[in-house]
């Protein structure tokens, strides 16, 4: 029995990166259940519990096999097993030929009835590639937003800054082409500042069960002191409120009335220059301006709410 006894009482089955070095991950909770990849290598050094990107739950790294990879290391350790007995087996053969006129010759011969087969599995492709920039980790997830699966962080504020970065790009693009595409860059790169801090603020709030909407600044400022207890715009003095809620404004004016100035607008601006029925003007100041203070805004917001022991108050 040589060969069953080589095994051991363990099989260790090796799972291997997919071919961009991902390896799949499962989150053991039962409400959650969220597929996620990571790249070995990649990351803290040294053992660390895992997260779920998705839900935050940490625990033993061992506990956030897949499904398909168990399925996949349970018929690999079974073949290993049958292999090695059929093998034992085989070693035992013999055939004693019959002696004499009347001798009864026994056998044993040992045949397979066919290899156990093994259950290969191919990893899922992920929406989203992260590079944590807390902890180097290379991560693949569904949607947009998560937990570092190693050290934890948030990558909402990395998320907010890429979009800002984008919004900066096609400011400068808006600098080296005609008034009517520039003009267009311009208002899009505002929407975008705007879309991208109201993405970031909801996904924060809603990690901590508050539903908030970042797209009217007096609004979400006014909830988040009530639901978290904290000022997110205490570090901007009085005109840059002023002007952050004016910028704002225009874009609701350019994603509902075609950029055209409105009652609305005339009443929630404080635009001095402001004349119901003439078209917005949004210059290139202003917007790159909106995205230093959508800066300072979201990295108190998310101090605020994920860096803290902050719970909605019931
Ligand atoms: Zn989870
Ligand atoms: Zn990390």
């Amino acid at each position: 029995m040589s060969n069953l006894r080589r095994l051991g009482n363990s099989i260790s089955v090796p799972i291997q990166p997919d071919e961009e070095g991902y390896i799949g991950r499962e989150c053991p909770v039962d409400s959650c259940l969220g597929y996620f990849k990571i790249t070995p290598g990649t990351g803290l050094k040294g053992p660390a519990p895992c997260h779920c990107p998705y839900c935050g739950h940490s625990g033993e790294q061992n506990t956030f096999f897949t499904q398909e990879q168990i399925e996949y290391a349970k018929s690999v350790a079974i073949r290993k097993l049958t292999d090695a007995i059929h093998q034992d087996f085989k070693s035992l053969e013999f055939d004693h030929k019959p002696r004499g006129a009347f001798g009864i010759g026994i056998s044993m011969k040992v045949t397979s009835s066919g290899q156990q087969p093994i259950r290969y599995y191919r990893e899922k492709n992920l929406e989203t590639k992260v590079t944590c920039d807390k902890c180097t980790l290379c991560f693949a997830i569904y949607g947009v937003f998560g937990w570092c699966p190693d050290c934890g962080a948030h990558n909402s504020l990395q998320i907010l800054s890429k979009n800002l970065e984008l919004a900066n790009k096609e400011l400068s693009l808006a600098k080296s082409v005609e008034t009517e595409l520039a003009d267009h860059l311009v208002g899009d790169a505002l929407e975008n500042v705007v879309s991208a801090f109201d993405g970031f603020g909801r996904e924060i709030c809603s990690q901590k069960a508050a539903e908030i909407h970042f797209q009217n600044m007096n609004g979400a400022r006014r909830r988040v002191r009530e639901t978290f207890g904290f000022d997110f715009a205490e570090e901007l003095s009085v005109d840059s409120w002023v002007t952050i809620c004016r910028i704002f404004q225009k874009r609701h004016l350019l994603s509902h009335k075609m950029g055209v100035i409105d009652d609305e607008y005339v009443q929630k601006a404080n635009d001095p220059v402001a004349v119901v029925g003439r078209r917005i003007r949004i210059t290139h100041e202003e917007i790159s301006l909106a995205i230093s203070l959508v800066e300072t805004l979201g990295r108190r917001l998310f101090k605020g709410i994920l860096m803290t022991e902050n719970r909605a108050r019931p």
